[in-house]
């Protein structure tokens, strides 16, 4: 890690994290590491939590590509996005005084709402509706009409978000060294009017789709990238493309990704 000293935590301010806190400073300092109080100095991000903080991290740092981020598990197992226990420090140390750090990259989508500036999202977008009432969405692939979907929504997922809200609604597992992003389908409703593949689909990274909400009523579904919700209320298109920008983290000997779909579900 020879040219990458500046280090930002990312956890919550809660006065039992400071508490865990506390020995990765000492730990960082011990290795001349400068923590920086501000993200847009660092050039390694830390999250120290699960994934849902790994997630945040990426998120409220703009979805960096010139730093490296790893996930540092607070919760006693190492999980998708964290491949550090708080307590394992002599793993940390490996990583820290190794000279030339390999990296791992994980695709992100990127979304346009409408007209506005791109959104990024490294597990996934979601679509749902947000009342009782099904939504209804017109699925363009390439800009050719594909499918008229009803239903609860979909979900748009990344190679890495695949094994998250993806996977609880059957889609596959995909290696993210696949350049791809998968749709799945939630509660859809089939009869003679509204027809829909029916299972999960993946588009390559040259692809990519188009969803008109449809202006019945209910038009105002609750989009959701990655654990945040969009707080835009109406829209009418949404575009998703596999984005140019990959998540930079660190490749150990034990965390290839099918190392970790490994110890986190079987
Ligand atoms: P959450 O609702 O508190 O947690 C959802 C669970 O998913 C947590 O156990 C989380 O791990 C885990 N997770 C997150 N990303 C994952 C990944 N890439 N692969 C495997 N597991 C993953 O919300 P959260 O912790 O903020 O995580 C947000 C994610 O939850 C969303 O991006 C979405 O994928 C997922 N989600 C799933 C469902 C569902 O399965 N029905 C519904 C809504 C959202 P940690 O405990 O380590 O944080
Ligand atoms: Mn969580």
């Amino acid at each position: 890690m020879s040219n990458r000293r500046n280090i930002y935590f990312f956890h919550t301010n809660s006065s039992d994290m400071l508490e865990k806190i506390r020995p990765l400073h000492d730990l960082a300092e011990r290795y001349s590491f400068n923590i920086v109080k501000d993200a847009r100095q660092a050039n390694i991000i830390l999250s120290v939590g699960g994934d849902g903080t790994f997630l945040q991290a990426v998120r409220k740092t703009g979805f960096r590509e010139d730093c490296l981020y790893a996930g540092i598990s607070t919760g006693g197992n190492l999980n998708m996005y964290c491949d550090f226990l708080l307590d394992d420090t002599s793993k940390m140390i490996d990583s820290m005084t190794q000279e030339q750090i390999e990296v791992r990259r994980y695709p992100t989508i990127e979304i346009t709402l409408d007209d506005q500036p791109s959104f990024y999202a490294l597990n996934e977008l979601s679509i749902r509706s947000s009342v009782i009432k099904t939504v209804v969405m017109d699925l363009f692939i390439d800009n050719i009409h594909f499918e008229t979907f009803r239903g609860d929504g979909i979900v748009i997922a990344t190679p890495t978000g695949s094994t998250a809200y993806n996977k609880s609604v059957n889609g596959a597992v995909v290696d993210p060294s696949l350049p791809c992003f998968q749709v799945s389908e939630l509660a859809s409703l089939n009869n003679n009017t509204y027809r829909t593949l029916g299972s999960s689909f993946i588009l390559g990274e040259n692809r990519s789709l188009t969803v008109h909400v449809s202006q019945n009523g209910n038009e105002y579904p609750t989009i959701g990238m990655d654990n945040e919700a969009m707080s835009i209320r109406h829209v009418n298109q949404i575009k998703v493309n596999l984005s140019s920008r990959q998540i930079k983290t660190v490749k150990l000997k034990d965390n290839s990704f099918w190392e970790k779909v490994r110890r986190t579900f079987l």
